[in-house]
């Protein structure tokens, strides 16, 4: 039995924690919030990041909850179709679910505790502290240097921000996006948002998408149909378009997306709408010493796949899998580095490649897409190998896929 440090309680964090927990392993997650909640927007998860949460044994009632949805569209302002992927292309039985993050972390985080795992909150780690030549514990020092805990195995979840992955000697790079997303989460009483994942485009710099989102948490206690409105903002811009004032926004996004007025006409004012900004971290191995790095502390990407939170799934899963596996914990991190590579990469590269054709200062990018994209969709080996990357299944350009439980 191990006695582990997860540093982190979101996604990562807590659904390693809940599958370590469950192998009879001593966990403590020490999470920085204070009280943990249900919050965020809607994301997708994908059969990748379901499947999952079925061998975690709680997709049911994450489905329940959820919206399930059969078709991703992005159009232009004119109407014009530039790609219509169907998860029916992949399998019959796939789709995604469109989902408040508050009800997977609900989900993961009761999982982690019912499996046993101790749960630390309000605190901060700032540091690591590795033993002499890489034998002895690890020691989690908090603000201040006052010390959190001593672990055999430290593992690190502490999202796109990390603060302790920039203090290994693992090569990596560390970005940020100029550009990101104000978002809001509406209601959508009649239903008819909640079938399509849909995408309105004007170039790669204006852009509003409505994500199906579903019930939203249960400790929320809403069951009408929820829909999650997102509007691609340059960081730079935020504070103009805010001062701008809500009408105008409004007005310029209704007349983008008439479809997207209802939800447009729930708006709270400007600065109560979130602002996020993306991260693009790379690093190879995701291991040192007894310390491994999962979810976004490991590989932040931008959105444009809908990927982040079904790979930090799978990491959990995988790491737990090699511990079970390898005697010698070095040997199962290494192990667990070596496993995650190529779909990681995968999708690191296809998430960098594809984003500038969706959101940059090059408008000639979004001219590109424009032209090619629907070129590509009457391809049929194109539009299978977008299906198949949408589903998050795989783990290189020639087609090779994950083996799902
Ligand atoms: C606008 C937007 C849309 C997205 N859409 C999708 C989508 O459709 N599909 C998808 O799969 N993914 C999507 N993502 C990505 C997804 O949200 C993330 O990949 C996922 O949440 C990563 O989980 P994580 O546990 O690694 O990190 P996080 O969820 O960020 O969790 C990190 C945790 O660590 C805690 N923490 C941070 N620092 C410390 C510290 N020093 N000490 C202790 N605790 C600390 C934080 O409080 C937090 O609880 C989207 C992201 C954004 C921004």
């Amino acid at each position: 039995m191990l006695d582990v440090g997860v540093v982190g309680g979101g996604t990562a964090g807590c659904a390693a924690a809940a599958f370590l927990a469950r192998q009879g392993h001593a966990v403590t997650v020490y999470e920085r919030v204070e009280n943990p909640g249900p919050v965020g927007a809607g994301i997708t998860l994908q059969p990748s990041g379901l499947a999952v949460l079925r061998a975690l044994g709680v997709a049911d009632e994450v489905i329940a909850r959820g919206a399930p949805f059969k078709t991703l569209l992005c159009t232009t302002g004119t109407g014009r179709a530039l790609l219509s992927l169907s998860y029916d292309d992949a399998s019959a039985a796939a789709f995604g679910l469109g989902i408040h993050r508050g009800v997977i972390f609900e989900a993961v985080y009761r999982a982690a505790r019912e499996a046993g795992a101790r749960f630390v909150l309000g605190v901060t780690c700032e540091d690591l502290v590795r033993p002499p030549r890489g034998k002895g514990r690890l020691e989690i020092m908090g603000a201040d240097g006052r010390p959190l805990g001593t672990h055999q195995l430290v593992v690190v979840a502490d999202g796109a921000r990390s603060q302790l992955r920039d203090e290994t000697v693992i090569p990596k790079h560390v970005a940020q996006y100029p550009w990101g997303a104000l978002w809001f989460v509406g209601k959508d009483p009649s239903g008819e948002l909640s079938k399509v994942l849909h995408q309105v485009v004007d170039g790669n710099q204006r852009m509003i998408g409505l994500l199906p989102t579903g019930k939203g948490p249960l400790s929320v206690g809403e069951d009408g149909a929820h829909v999650s409105l997102f509007v691609s903002v340059r960081a730079t811009e935020v504070a103009r378009i805010r001062a701008r004032g809500l009408a105008a926004f409004q007005d310029e996004y209704a007349r983008l997306s008439p479809t997207a007025e209802p939800v447009l006409a729930q708006l709270p004012p400007m600065d109560q709408m979130v602002f996020t900004q993306y991260h693009d971290v790379t690093m190879y191995p995701w291991n040192t010493g007894n310390v491994v790095y999962i979810g976004d502390a490991a590989h932040a990407m931008s959105p444009q796949l809908g990927q982040g939170c079904n790979l930090a799934l799978m990491d959990a899963m995988v790491l737990a899998e090699k511990i079970a596996t390898y005697t010698y914990l070095p040997d199962a991190l290494d192990a667990y580095s070596r496993t995650r590579r190529s779909h990681l990469q995968f999708y690191s590269w296809a998430t960098r490649l594809l984003t500038p054709f969706f959101q940059g200062d090059e408008p000639w990018f979004g001219i590109l897409r424009d032209l090619g994209m629907p070129m590509m969709m009457r391809v049929p080996w194109m539009r299978r190998m977008m299906t198949r990357s949408m589903c998050g299944t795989l783990t290189s350009v020639l087609g090779h896929e994950l083996d799902l439980p």
